[in-house]
């Protein structure tokens, strides 16, 4: 059967861009799960409801119509019929993904939703799917689990110069989601046991994605 690779760790630790790099070399899909909850947080400040009413949210992402695009080189998700690719990546989401990836109703469908994607790949090109609980909960079976990390100072370095903001208060984000998301009562960011630990600080990306290629071939 083809690959499924799990990539978790932190906001700014590389993910995206290994996770996409990797399966384009694959021949791979890519899936951001990151992207399905700020999807649904795009479709719960749309809706009006507040990001703290967690039976509110439950329903609105019962309700919302994911559709999600998973090529490595174009990934897309909408909602219904509306794009959503660019205002997922802006502040108000970003404010308040991590209260409604803490709410056991929304993780429970988009786990579910993640695993079907999953398994229709596994019989077609394989896929790197990357998140925080893709090796611990989405896919414990994955054939490769990867915990990406970098120092918190090169995170917000990197994050605050991919979307053009301040460095201390990207400093201050990034903190700030690293702790709901890693103290949260169901499915922690947390590193799997048989996870392989990449610190990519001083790694740049090319010798990121060369390392998981020959650990796969392995
Ligand atoms: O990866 P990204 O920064 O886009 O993820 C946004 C938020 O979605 C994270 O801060 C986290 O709260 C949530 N998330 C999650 N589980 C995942 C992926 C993302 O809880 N598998």
């Amino acid at each position: 059967a083809a690959p499924v690779v799990a990539i978790d760790g932190p906001s700014g630790s590389g993910k995206s861009t290994v996770s996409r790099r990797l399966a384009a070399e694959l021949g791979a899909q890519y899936l951001d799960t990151g992207a399905m909850y700020r999807a649904v947080t795009w479709a719960v400040l749309d809706a009006g409801v507040d990001p703290a009413d967690a039976d509110a949210v439950a329903k609105v992402a019962v309700d919302a119509d994911l559709v999600i695009g998973t090529d490595p080189t174009s990934p897309h998700i909408s909602v219904g019929t509306v794009p959503v690719d660019a205002p997922i990546r802006g502040a108000a989401v970003t404010a308040a993904v991590s209260a409604v990836a803490s709410v056991p109703a929304v993780r429970q469908l988009l786990v579910a939703r993640q695993r079907d994607i999953i398994a229709s790949a596994r019989s077609a090109a394989g896929i790197v799917v990357e998140g925080r609980d893709i090796g611990t909960v989405v896919a414990p079976d994955a054939d490769l689990k990867v915990y990406l990390t970098a120092s918190a100072a090169e995170r917000a370095r990197r994050r605050s110069t991919e979307v053009a903001a301040d460095l201390a208060a990207t400093a201050a984000d990034l903190q700030r989601r690293d702790t709901i998301d890693s103290t949260r009562a169901v499915d922690p960011l947390t590193q799997a046991a048989d996870a392989v630990v990449l610190d990519s600080t001083e790694l740049g990306i090319d010798e990121v994605v060369h390392r998981l290629t020959t650990l796969l071939e392995a």
